[in-house]
């Protein structure tokens, strides 16, 4: 029963204010400390979140970031796009490494990654040649697309041979025309599929349930609930810049659709924002620096420079981006800000940041659209830099007075109060204010 005047703690979502890669899983690693259960909510494979704790450093793709404390529940939600040999795999090489065994649960209604989808995403991205979306190639897009076509394959199915024939027979009748003579590639066998798939599933049966019950009745019992949100707001396939988006929505009021839970649920977002910026994959990307200027962020930025998490790719480097920034905290209905990378930019005499666009001679503050995004110029505006480490600084009086009046900047021009400052990869490099 609901006792009056008692607030319920709630369920707090951890996710992206840029174009993804701002250190959410060192926040929700941070995080999870506290936490009953973390939960991913849509994406799969595709990126990485980096997370240096007393195991080491670890890249995980697909499993939630609370898999290092032993009374968290970690959970795949239905929204997820399942690889399960990538989750075999990643699940496998943290106990190899030491990690003692996470409490895991996979929804019986998540959908599955299919070799096709990965196949089709690589032979699309060769057919577009210099034009390619810069995929990641696990499949993600042609996974999301056979769900919405209603051809999908859920979880439940793997327990269920016959009708698993059948809907694997019908997923990919289509794109064995395609396959045929338009890729001009080997076509799918439907029997070795299932056969692989029936073999995958009794690998994770343990693991797999009525994930939205759990959570439901977990957020009835006050448990502490994360949502980690994959990516950030302008790669939301709605809202971001579409076409060079991701295929499943990475906002905070998404990770009630993603894990079956109510909307109003959620209580608090904390939105990860960088002290800088990097974007991965093709599109628009307004403030973006070339040549020594991104090569030296680049090679100072992040835990060991900044490369793909996933791919090795190196990541594209622009400075902060205050008109993308503050439409991506406003999408994520951010409650709280955790302002990432600060220790990054102690080279710089003066820290260039991006206050606004100009599009065919139009001033403007607001985030166009991609069309616009395309045609828009950087006005760049110069805050002194503060030319010290304050990568050992654990609190906030201790900051030098330039980086308290950076963070101050960016709090204003925002609009959202920056809770958390991270100055460090490690779990405990974070001020909170
Ligand atoms: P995610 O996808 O949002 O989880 O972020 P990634 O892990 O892909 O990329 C963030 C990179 O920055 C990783 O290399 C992290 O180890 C690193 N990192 C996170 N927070 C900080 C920080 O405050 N300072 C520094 N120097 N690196 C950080
Ligand atoms: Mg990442």
């Amino acid at each position: 029963m609901e006792i009056e005047g008692v607030d319920k703690m709630g369920v707090t979502a951890i996710v992206g204010g840029n174009w993804g890669d701002e250190g959410k899983g060192k926040m929700t690693d941070l995080l999870s400390k506290e936490a009953d259960y973390v939960v991913r909510f849509q994406g799969g494979n595709n990126a990485g979140h980096t997370i240096i704790n007393q195991y080491g450093k670890f890249q995980l793709h697909l499993l939630p970031s609370g898999v290092f404390y032993q009374n968290t529940i970690n959970i795949l939600a239905t929204g997820v796009a399942l690889n399960i040999e990538s989750f075999l795999k990643e699940y496998n090489d943290l106990m190899a490494r030491g990690v003692p065994k996470p409490k895991i649960m996979i929804s019986n209604r998540a959908q599955v990654i299919l070799p096709g989808h990965i196949l089709f995403d690589q032979y699309e991205e060769t057919r577009l040649g210099a034009k390619k979306f810069g995929s990641t190639q696990s499949g993600i897009a042609p996974f999301y697309a056979d769900k919405y076509h209603k051809i999908g394959i859920q979880v439940n199915d793997l327990f269920n041979p016959d009708q698993l024939l059948t809907k694997v027979t019908r997923n990919i009748a289509k794109k064995n025309v395609l396959l045929e003579h338009f890729y001009k590639q080997p076509l799918l066998e439907a029997e070795k599929i299932c056969d692989d798939l029936l073999q995958l599933g009794n690998k994770i049966k343990s693991f797999v349930g009525d994930t939205a019950k759990e959570l439901t009745e977990a957020i009835n019992q006050q448990k502490n609930i994360l949502m980690e949100g994959q990516l950030g707001a302008l790669k939301d396939p709605d809202h971001g810049i579409y076409p060079m988006t991701t295929s499943s929505s990475p906002l905070a009021s998404f990770a009630a659709i993603g894990a079956g839970i109510p909307a109003a649920s959620i209580k608090k977002v904390v939105t990860v924002v960088k002290a800088y910026s990097s974007c991965v994959g093709a599109g628009p990307f307004v403030s973006e620096i070339f040549d020594e200027e991104a090569t030296e962020l680049r090679n100072l930025g992040g835990d060991n420079g900044e490369y793909g998490a996933t791919t090795g790719r190196p990541r594209r480097m622009g400075w902060f981006d205050v008109v993308a920034t503050r439409y991506g905290c406003t999408l994520q209905g951010t409650t709280e800000v955790a302002l990432s990378l600060l220790d990054v930019l102690g080279y710089l005499k003066e820290i260039p940041v991006c206050t606004a666009y100009k599009i065919d001679g139009t001033v403007t503050h607001d985030f166009p659209t991609t069309s616009q995004l395309e045609l828009a110029e950087p006005i760049i505006e110069k805050l002194p830099g503060w030319q010290t480490d304050i990568s050992h600084i654990r609190s906030y009086i201790e900051l030098p007075i330039e980086t308290k009046k950076y963070i101050d900047y960016i709090e204003h021009v925002l609009g959202f109060p920056i809770k958390y400052i991270s100055v460090g990869p490690e779990r405990d490099a974070i001020i909170t204010r």
